[in-house]
């Protein structure tokens, strides 16, 4: 096993899972078996809740050891951590217009993420590294100033998707300096892929959850959609300790990005880890979370980071724009209170 530090993609924010709201058991009465699995991947940690008749010890276990070796093979593609990782092979090469083989589940996240940049007009955008590592949120030693002018435009010359070539199985880039950055993706991909990995497995009733973002497929142990928690955007605040409200879902994914969790004081500036490509600068809005509820958590999860970048105003109208896809924003406002906007379809999986 290696270190967290080395494993590590980014910490995101935990949703604190509520398991049982209590009036569903008490009044139906049922609870069907509930297995558990947790542990540690990309830099946080994960758990897995399955609800069938009752799974043996020696099967829950068993099923652990593929989901572990299954986010270590996610890892070992995707981390920026990890110096022999395909991402940071591609990294540290310098080669130009040298098309580098990918593996398939490498493709899959590239491809969605280009989409996500694409549709959201480069609010998204995994060529962000240098800026990234730069403001101290990536593999490198972080500068300690913030950018001056002509820093920050030479560091946004080797930012751009157009510096990246990708084929359905290989890619290349333009210039030395271009390096991706799936930070803000690979949690939703590692929980799709473990989802899908227990429902071959024959397990239909689950929930999967790394770093805050979750897929939720059947039911509880109540026999009812499960219940998901998102918290208030609280400076300091653990996971769970104030939450904003509960959502009900079911073969659906939630995925939330903040300016609460993740962040530096750089000359007396507090900076946030999710930068906007656009001008080469951390996000310094009145956003505080964006929570994406979509069909899939690699989409959700893009998605969350694409609005933060966007803030409240753009960032709602393209969700009403976006079919398919719902959101929350809670805005922080000057006195420290909260002001939440919701897309026309959130409220449905609303718990009230
Ligand atoms: P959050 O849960 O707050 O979205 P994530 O871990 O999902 O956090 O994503 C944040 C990480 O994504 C940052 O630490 C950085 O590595 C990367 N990132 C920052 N800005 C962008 C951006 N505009 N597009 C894509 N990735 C970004
Ligand atoms: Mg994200």
């Amino acid at each position: 096993m290696f270190s967290i530090q080395q494993t590590r993609v980014i910490p995101g924010l935990l949703i604190f899972i509520v398991g049982v709201l209590a009036g569903c058991s008490e009044q139906t009465g049922i609870s069907y078996p509930e297995s558990s699995i947790s542990g540690s991947t990309m830099g946080t940690t994960y758990h897995i809740k399955m609800v069938d008749t009752l799974i043996s010890e020696s099967q829950i276990r068993a099923t652990q050891l593929r989901v572990d070796s299954l986010l270590l093979a996610i890892n070992q593609s995707m981390s920026t951590y990890i110096p022999t990782s395909e991402i940071s092979r591609f990294n540290q090469s310098t080669e130009i217009n040298s098309p580098m083989k990918i593996s398939p589940q490498f493709a899959v996240v590239l491809k969605s993420s280009l989409d996500i940049g694409h549709l959201s007009g480069g609010a998204f955008d995994i060529t962000v590294m240098p800026l990234v590592n730069f403001y101290g949120f990536g593999f490198k030693k972080a500068a300690a100033h913030l950018p001056t002018t002509h820093e920050l435009d030479s560091l946004k010359r080797f930012v751009g998707m157009q510096h990246l070539m990708f084929t359905d199985s290989t890619i290349s880039k333009d210039t030395p300096e271009l390096s991706l950055d799936l930070s803000a993706i690979a949690k939703g991909f590692g929980v799709d892929a473990v989802s899908d990995f227990l429902a071959a497995s024959g397990f239909e009733n689950t929930m999967v959850e790394i770093g805050g973002e979750v897929v939720c497929c059947g039911y509880n142990k109540n026999g009812k959609s499960w219940q998901i928690g998102i918290d208030r955007p609280y400076f300091g605040e653990k996971p769970g300790e104030v939450l904003q409200h509960v959502v009900a879902l079911s073969n659906y994914a939630i995925a939330t990005s903040g300016d609460y969790r993740n962040y530096r004081d750089v000359d007396g500036t507090r900076i946030s880890h999710t930068i906007d490509p656009r001008t080469g600068k951390p996000i310094s809005h009145q956003l505080a979370s964006v929570s994406i509820l979509a069909k899939n958590c690699m989409l959700a999860d893009g998605t969350a980071t694409a609005v933060m970048v966007m803030g409240d105003v753009e960032g709602l109208k393209w969700l009403e724009a976006t079919p398919e896809i719902e959101g929350l924003l809670i805005v922080r406002l000057s006195d420290g209170s909260f002001r939440e906007f919701l897309t026309s379809g959130f409220n449905q999986f609303l718990v009230h």
